[in-house]
């Protein structure tokens, strides 16, 4: 009976399941409340439990007032409430440009540079080997979140400037975060991408103005965010008419020590089931360990991810924030060596810079 509700035309249905034993004046109460919403009830007996078919437009429909209507059990929407970034509503896969890299459709990101941006020598140093090594964006954040006021807070604008020229001498587009909604505009005038990251996920005022800014977004999971979660912040950018959007699996909360997070791989596959938006995962601050970032990374690819977002430095002792998790420019060479020829595997490929730049 539920097919019924499934293949009508009209609108999105919601299913409303009935209490156990509703009486027919009950049942007939229920069916008065939905019409007076303006909805109408498609109303279906069975032997144990009665169901309505609600149909009209799915933007309308007053879920909490459906839940509050005595002898109502259950309000099961048909369609997941993230509507533009669901798979269902947009099953062609998003493919997101960032300057000339794609990322989504078989081609990879290759996201890599330090954690906060540093002295221009040295962002220079870094974004060479990053682009020598094969990645294809670099990344530095001038604006960093710090779980104390006393920490490093990164070198605001410019820090921007130091990016940006490291990213141009080597022909590389840039990554950054923004934390503050006033600065948007700001990093947009520097940036190719902006980075909302795990702490600001649920941030919606900047979701709201990354989203009109038009900018690509890199748009990290929350440390304690659920998938629905994310998806539902993506929708926040979505809805602004934004849809460069790529999701970052970045590890969640867990209760050992050993790991700084928890690396949700099943989250990479679960995405790609949901989301048509491109789906890439960060195994530096997921595991916040150097030796498990390799291993880390390939599981990602080979779990399906869109590009890969890794933390190097040259001397991680001396490093602005994030030090003990950064791989050594060496070490993400022979990392990304590995993830080409995985990637071959894969049958995808990792999105290429013009050959002619300086290198
Ligand atoms: C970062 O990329 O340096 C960062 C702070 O990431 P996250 O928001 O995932 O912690
Ligand atoms: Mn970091």
């Amino acid at each position: 009976m539920v097919f019924f509700f499934l293949r009508c035309d009209y609108g999105l249905p919601v299913i409303l399941i009935l209490k156990n034993g509703v009486s027919d004046q009950q049942i007939d109460h229920v069916i008065d409340r939905v019409e007076s919403l303006d909805l109408k009830a498609h109303l279906s007996r069975g032997t144990f439990r009665t169901i309505v078919g609600i149909i009209g437009d799915e933007t309308e429909i007053p879920i909490d007032s459906l839940r509050a209507i005595v002898g109502v059990e259950q309000v099961i929407p048909v369609l997941p409430p993230y509507k533009l970034a669901s798979l269902e509503a947009h099953p062609q896969r998003s493919v997101v440009q960032v300057g000339e890299v794609k990322i989504g459709g078989g081609s990879l990101a290759m996201i890599a540079g330090p954690c906060s941006v540093e002295e221009p020598e040295r962002m220079e140093h870094l974004a060479k080997s990053a682009r020598q090594a094969g990645a294809n964006i670099f990344r530095g954040g001038a604006y960093k979140p710090r779980t104390s006021p006393y920490d490093f807070q990164g070198l605001g604008e410019e820090g921007l400037k130091i990016l940006r020229a490291a990213g141009d001498k080597y022909a590389m587009p840039v990554v950054t975060e923004v934390t503050d909604p006033r600065n948007v505009e700001l990093v947009t005038r520097y940036a190719d991408m902006l980075q909302v990251g795990a702490r600001n996920m649920q941030n919606f005022v900047l979701l709201t103005e990354v989203g009109k800014s038009g900018h690509p977004v890199l748009l990290k999971r929350g440390m304690s965010a659920t998938v629905q979660d994310l998806l539902m912040s993506a929708e926040y950018i979505l809805s602004q008419g934004n849809s460069q959007v790529v999701l970052c699996e970045r590890g969640i909360k867990g209760f050992d020590t050993m790991t700084r997070n928890v690396f949700d791989i099943a989250a990479v596959p679960l995405l790609a089931s949901l989301t048509h938006l491109p789906v890439i995962v960060d195994p530096s601050h997921a595991t916040g360990r150097p030796h498990l970032i390799p291993a880390c990374a390939l599981a990602g690819l080979a779990a399906g991810a869109d590009g890969v977002h890794i933390e190097i430095h040259d001397q991680p002792e001396v490093a602005r924030s994030d030090g003990p998790q950064a791989l050594l420019p060496q070490q993400y060479a022979d990392l990304a060596e590995k993830m080409r020829q995985l990637a071959a595997l894969l049958g995808k490929h990792i999105s290429p810079l013009n050959a002619e730049a300086l290198i």
